[in-house]
This record gives C-alpha cells, structure tokens and sequence, in this order.
C-alpha cells in the first residue's frame, strides 16, 4: 500500500512507469503500472524478478547498465530507445526513458523510477519535416541548376519590370554580367521593336505568356535576333514577377534569310525569263512554271500545275523524252532535248529542254529543274540550211553532195536486188552561145527549165542532180535494164526537143547524153561510173550533138 497514492496518480497517465528496486547490486522490478504493462504485455508476476529473469538476455545487459549507470553517477539518465510493440513485428515505437535515482535517509539509492515516453509520433513528425526540408533542398537545388544551366537566357523580372536576376547563358549571349543588369529593365538591352516589347509584358503582366522575335544589343554594341518569351511569375494567384526567356536565333535567322534570298533570286530569274522554267516533283507533276508561258505557248502558267510535265509533248516524241529523262535520272547528268509541242492556237512548236535532276541529301532524286525555248525559228533556219548544203540554189535540184548520198544508198539497193542501175550525165549543147546571145539571166533560166524537163522526163526512176554549169547527172536506180535506160534518154531528147520560151526569146536548147550502166560488182564505185558516162558524153558531143551515147566496154 506503500504506493497507493502514486499508483492512482501514475496508473492515469500514458507513459510507462517502472519502479526498481536495487538489492545487492541487482535491480528488481517492484512496481509497472498499467501502461507498463499494456505496451509490454507484462503482468504482476514479474515483480521481484530481475531483467534478466523477464528480458531476453541483450536487452537485460543493455538495461543493467543503464541502471548500473544511474546508481555509480547518482543522478538522473536520461536516453531514446526503441523497440517493437509486438515480439518484433510491427512499426518501430520510438521511446524516450528517464531513469531517477531515488536515495534513502542515509544517501544510498534504494530505487530507479524509469519514465518511458513514447516519442514515437514525435520521432516520425521530426524525421517527415527533416526530410522536407532535404526534399525542398534538393528540388530548390534542381531548380536552381535549371535556372543557372539552362543553355536559354533566363531573366527574373520583378512586377515593375526591372530586372532581379539571370543565369549564365545571359552573360554568355549578351555579354554583360548579371550584376550590370540587375535594376535594369529590358527596354534597356532590346534594339527593336520597342512597342512589340511592351506589348509582350503587358500580355505577361496580365497572366499569359506571350513570346516574339526582337533585335537585342549586345554589351559589345552589336545586334542579335533573339526569340523572347515572356513568362508571367505567379503565386496565389497574383503575377509577382516575370521570366524572360531568350535565345540567340542570329544565325539561324542568317540561313533563313540566306534561303529566302536565293529562292527570292531564283523567282525574280523564272518570272523575268524569257525561257520557259518548269519545276517537276518526284511524280513527274509540274509544281512551277513561269509566267512565259503565256508568251510563248499561250497559255495560263496556272494551268499547267498538277499536270504531268509531258502531257503536252508531241506523240511522237514522248518515248524519246521519257527515255532521256529517266537516263538522266539515273545517271544524275543534265539532259537536252529537241521536241514537238502544240501551243494554245493548236499549232506545232519545236522546243528545246535543258533538263537537271535535282537530289535531296539522301541522293533521293527529289525534281527536275526544266529550262525550254522555242527552236521553231531556230528549226526552220537550220532545215534551210540543210537544204541548202544539199541542193543547187538555182534549180533547186540536189546536188553533187545529196547526189553522192543517194548514189550510196542507191548502190546497196543494187547490190541487194540485182535490179538496173544505170548513170547518165548530160551537158547542154553550145550553151555558152545562150549565154553570149541572150545574156546569162536567160541562161539561168534556160538551167532551170533543162532541171525542170529531164525531172520530168524521169519520173520516179531515179534522182536527177545539178553538177554545176550546164551539167546534170541522171541516176536510174528504178530500172530493169539498158533498154529502160534508153527509152529514159529518149524521152529526155524529146522533152528537151519541145519548144522554148524564155522570157519572149524563142530559143532552141539541145543536150547530149553520156550513159553507163553499173556493172554488178561490190567494188563499183560512183567516180568509176561518172567517168565512164562522162566518155559516153564526149561520144555523143563528138558525134555531133543532140544525141546519146551508151558507154560500152
Ligand atoms: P558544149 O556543147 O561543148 O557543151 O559547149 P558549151 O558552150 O555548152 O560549153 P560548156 O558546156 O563547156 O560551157 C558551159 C558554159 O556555161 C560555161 C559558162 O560560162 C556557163 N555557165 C556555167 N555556169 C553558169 C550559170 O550558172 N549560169 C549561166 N547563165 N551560165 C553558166
Ligand atoms: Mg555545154
């Protein structure tokens, strides 16, 4: 009963209370109370048991020497311990113990009061707010090497606009240190456009985010393109500051303007050319032409994107321009092509393409680049030309050169179907005298009119060719034999016999005719039977004229 009082006062409260007893050097419990014993799940038979005879044996010894602490230093001992409510199950309970000596009249200490507290909420509210504030460290430090590492500028702005602070890349883009800018606003720095500026913090100010491209002025006087975004800070509710987020775009801006430049360059070319430009897409769709296409073909340079660039080439020559397009593909070298196509009026142009593929950085053919001109002049003068090379400009019978042709392929023909083949030359009669009598204009036309008899006298038997003054060479290759050659000559003499009319002048006009026939050989050769016709000729001159002569070996 001796405890009474302090059992009623001690049993109301929550921590746990022991009271040991310490008899020869040991200690005894002689008093739980009921908290004691709810935690531990001890009961009144351990009083007057020591710890070792109640505790596994570690946590006796622990608990001895605390004890044994307390009754050598005489004083009070205060620890934290920890434990499991349940035989080592369960969340750690974190405890705060008191140990008290109690001492008796003559000073020796007969008893130890343990308190124990449980600290373990205490423990746990303690060991969240630690590792809060670790975790706002850390996120603050993450936060702050975002801010001072970001390769963007980054600038704080209070609500008036003045700058509070920047990071690294602010120094590294505009060259000036933190500190020069701090009380600054940005109106100080940025170049252009002032009103774009201001307009892009109001919106900040207000609460959004707002971003545009200005020109800022570096520390070292020189201008950058910048791309700004202005960033409103907000806490509760209420916009306490801004960030401003930029980064140097100069050079990028410099490519783009490069870029701009050339296809501006290349437009003001195309639209200005009197050349015909054509950009053909991958699929073989015209996706540009230029505007001369209205001069030249007639039509709109709208009408023709989408379509397929060779939707208007001539039939004839669409095998051939595929052909040299796909080559050109292939082999990744320009192209040049003569073709036909039909302008808006339905008439036929010749055209010239100069043609280059163009392929992206893979070496994926990625379009064509066209350029076309109109050759239908160029065509004509050149097919002229060409006429001109191969006929007599008086006659406009062939000449010696198309008459050398014609004799080749003409002797293929022989030599294949064993048919006749037979030269004749015929020089006209005491022509000079022509000449001399009515004036070489009247010989002209005298040459002429001989061309126009004997090419008529022939018919499609053969070719008939100026060789130059008043000599033509016949050559038969439509004939079976002499006796065609002969009736040939004939129908000349009398062709030629028919009267002549040459500007009022009645003239009379004879020939003589010099004919060999080709011997079947693959030697024969065109001079061998030119001299041979040309004997029979002087024959026929020497017999007087008027006549024809068959050359006979
Ligand atoms: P022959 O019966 O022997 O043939 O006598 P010819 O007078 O016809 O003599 P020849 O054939 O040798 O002379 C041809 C003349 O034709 C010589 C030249 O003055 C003349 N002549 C040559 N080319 C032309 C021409 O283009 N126009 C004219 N009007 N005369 C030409
Ligand atoms: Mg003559």
């Amino acid at each position: 009963m001796e405890f009474s009082f302090r059992e009623i006062l001690i049993n109301g409260i929550d921590d746990m209370v022991f009271v040991v007893k310490v008899e020869d050097q040991n200690f005894r419990y002689e008093f739980l109370n009921k908290s004691a014993m709810q935690c531990l799940r001890l009961n009144k038979d351990i009083l007057g048991l020591t710890f070792r005879d109640v505790l596994p044996k570690e946590e006796a010894e622990f608990l001895y020497k605390k004890y044994q602490e307390v009754l050598i230093k005489r004083e009070i001992l205060t620890y934290e311990d920890s434990y499991r409510k349940k035989e080592n199950v369960g969340e750690m309970n974190y405890s705060q113990v008191k140990l008290t000596p109690i001492f008796d009249g003559s000073g020796s200490c007969i008893r130890i009061v343990s308190v124990v507290r449980d600290i373990t909420k205490e423990k746990a509210a303690l060991s969240y707010v630690k590792e809060m504030v670790e975790r706002i460290a850390e996120s603050d430090e993450r936060y702050q090497s975002l801010f001072t590492h970001n390769p963007d500028a980054i600038l704080t702005f209070d609500k008036k606009g003045f700058i509070t602070n920047g990071n690294e890349a602010v120094k590294s883009i505009t060259g000036f240190e933190i500190i020069e800018l701090i009380g600054k606003s940005f109106i100080d720095i940025i170049f252009e456009d002032i009103n774009l500026l201001q307009q892009t913090i109001n919106e900040a100010l207000k609460g959004s985010t707002s971003s545009g491209e200005f020109l800022l002025k570096d520390k070292k006087g020189n201008i950058l393109t910048i791309n700004l975004k202005v960033i409103p800070l907000i806490l509760e509710n209420e916009v306490i500051g801004l960030f401003g987020i930029f980064k140097d775009i100069t050079e990028a801006t410099k490519n783009i303007e490069k870029l701009e430049e050339s296809e501006k360059r290349f437009r003001i070319i195309a639209e200005n050319a009197h050349d015909l430009i054509t950009l053909v897409n991958k699929n073989g769709e015209i996706t540009y032409v230029s505007p001369s296409y209205k001069n030249i073909l007639g039509y709109h340079h709208k009408e023709y994107i989408g379509k397929h660039f060779i939707h208007n080439v001539h039939s004839d020559d669409l095998g051939r321009y595929m052909e040299i397009v796909e080559k050109s593909i292939q082999s990744d070298e320009p192209f040049t092509i003569e073709f036909r196509q039909k302008n808006a009026n339905d008439e036929m142009l010749w055209c010239e393409s100069i043609g280059k593929p163009v392929f992206n950085q893979k070496n994926k053919f990625q379009h064509l680049v066209v350029l076309t001109r109109d050759i239908t002049l160029r065509k004509e003068y050149e097919s002229k030309l060409k006429h001109f090379a191969y006929h007599d400009s008086l006659t406009g019978l062939p000449n010696r050169l198309l008459f050398k042709e014609r004799f080749e392929i003409a002797k293929e023909q022989f030599l294949k179907n064993n048919n006749g083949l037979a030269l004749m030359i015929l020089d006209i009669d005491h022509f000079k005298r022509i000449n001399d009598t009515y004036g070489h204009d009247i010989g002209d036309l005298v040459i002429k009119e001989f061309g126009l008899r004997i090419k008529e006298s022939i018919g499609d038997h053969g070719t008939v060719a100026r060789l130059g003054g008043d000599e033509f060479v016949i050559l038969l290759s439509s004939i079976q034999n002499v006796e065609n050659a002969l009736e040939i000559a004939e129908r000349i003499k009398s062709k030629v016999h028919k009267p002549w009319e040459v500007n009022g002048e009645s003239l009379n006009v004879t020939t003589s005719i010099g004919i060999a026939m080709a011997p079947y050989s693959e030697g024969l050769t065109k001079s061998e039977l030119m001299k041979k016709a040309d004997i029979a000729l002087y024959q026929a001159k020497d017999s007087g004229r008027d006549s024809y002569k068959l050359y006979e070996v």
